[in-house]
């Protein structure tokens, strides 16, 4: 009975997410979107991450002022705020669906178009673009 509840509250939340953005699909393409937009919220994530390293890394350095670094670094927290939440959502949802084709995605090292790389510290898997670790903070290459 729990599961079952936790199924209709998943399949209507996902529904929630998903219809508004792509209301004029057949039910066909729904579930490819539907799989895009969660490929989609994790690659965004690791963008966002990456920026913010890439950001924190230059301040460091001293190529950026205060007030620039603040400024951009509380606009890239609230992205990436909301993106782990509609991640989030979408875990809490019991999705099935959706967990697997994380576990999936994340075996095969990511997706068919991006490429990762692992980071060397804590294994996280990165995006081949990204200089440091989102994880970990972390230097990937040489
Ligand atoms: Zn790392």
């Amino acid at each position: 009975m729990v599961y079952l509840f936790c199924g209709l509250f998943g399949t209507a939340l996902i529904a929630i997410i998903v219809i508004p953005l792509f209301r004029k699909d057949n039910s066909l393409e729904s579930a490819i979107i539907e799989e895009t937009e969660w490929d989609l919220l994790l690659r965004k994530k690791d963008v966002i991450l990456g920026n913010i390293q890439d950001l924190d890394f230059e301040y460091k350095c001293g190529k950026l002022s205060d007030e620039d670094y603040r400024k951009v670094r509380s606009e890239m927290s609230t992205d990436v705020a909301a993106v782990l939440q509609k991640i989030d959502d979408i875990e809490s949802s019991h999705d099935m669906d959706a967990l697997i084709r994380r576990e999936v995605s994340a075996r095969r090292g990511g997706g068919k178009k991006a490429d990762r790389v692992a980071c060397p510290a804590c294994r996280a898997e990165n995006p081949t673009s990204n200089k440091f670790c989102a994880e970990c903070g972390g230097k990937l290459k040489a």
